[in-house]
């Protein structure tokens, strides 16, 4: 079943929306705010509907942040006026589609099955953070241009640590998200591969750029304060 975050501040829409789609077969998560947004957002979410005026900010702006943070979750923008330029700058940001208000629930319903079908958003064949990119489809991760020579599982949690750049990354998350096993058996495994990561990402005098945070986990990119 198809999970869809709604995130409307309008209690009556989002009501109605979060009903027509359990109607329809997906499941849904709600949030009226961006704040809400963020902490709804998982990997587990296949699709989104953003609204643009939200009372903690800016859909569209939020949405160029997640954006910049290589999240590719599909993203249907709802917009008050159809002017070329909230559409120009909706798809910008990074939006898949935009559907104007008052819609049909019909329209909805087929814009939304056409995104899912679609999958993930835009060119997710290239991922980078900084100085960092993967291509996703040869499955290959360099440094500054230069290859890297990594295992599968050390790919994985590169990705996982790159989608959370400059953040405190727990051996938990890893365990969790990437070997998708709740449970602590696997930290020494998980601390080996780092390791190995590490050293790929640094050989040759490069600049540390994946750090242990003791007693916290790791970070890629800059520790925060
Ligand atoms: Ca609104």
């Amino acid at each position: 079943m198809s999970l869809i975050l709604v995130v409307e501040d309008e209690p009556r829409l989002l009501g109605s929306i979060v009903r027509t789609l359990e109607e329809s077969g997906y499941a849904t998560l709600a949030a009226d705010s961006l704040t809400r947004a963020s902490q709804q957002l998982s990997d587990e979410v296949d699709m989104m509907i953003l609204d643009v005026m939200l009372p903690d900010g800016s859909g569209i702006e939020w949405l160029s942040g997640i954006r910049e943070k290589n999240n590719t979750t599909p993203v249907l923008v709802l917009t008050a006026r159809d002017t070329i330029e909230d559409r120009v700058t909706g798809l910008d940001a990074g939006a898949d589609d935009y559907l104007v208000k008052p819609f049909a629930w019909d329209e909805l319903l087929a814009r939304i099955r056409v995104i899912l079908r679609r999958g993930p958003s835009q060119d997710a064949t290239q991922l980078s953070f900084g100085e960092i990119s993967v291509d996703l489809i040869n499955r290959q991760a360099q440094r500054q241009g230069i290859d890297l020579n990594l295992q599968n599982r050390q790919l994985e949690i590169l990705i996982y640590l790159m989608k959370h750049g400059n953040e405190i990354v727990t051996r938990e998350m890893i365990a969790r998200d990437v070997w998708k096993e709740p449970t602590t058996t696997w930290t020494n495994v998980i601390q080996v591969h780092i390791n190995h990561l590490r050293k790929e990402l640094e050989a040759e005098g490069r600049t540390p750029i994946l750090h242990t945070v003791r007693g916290q986990g790791y970070v890629l990119g800059e520790v925060p304060c």
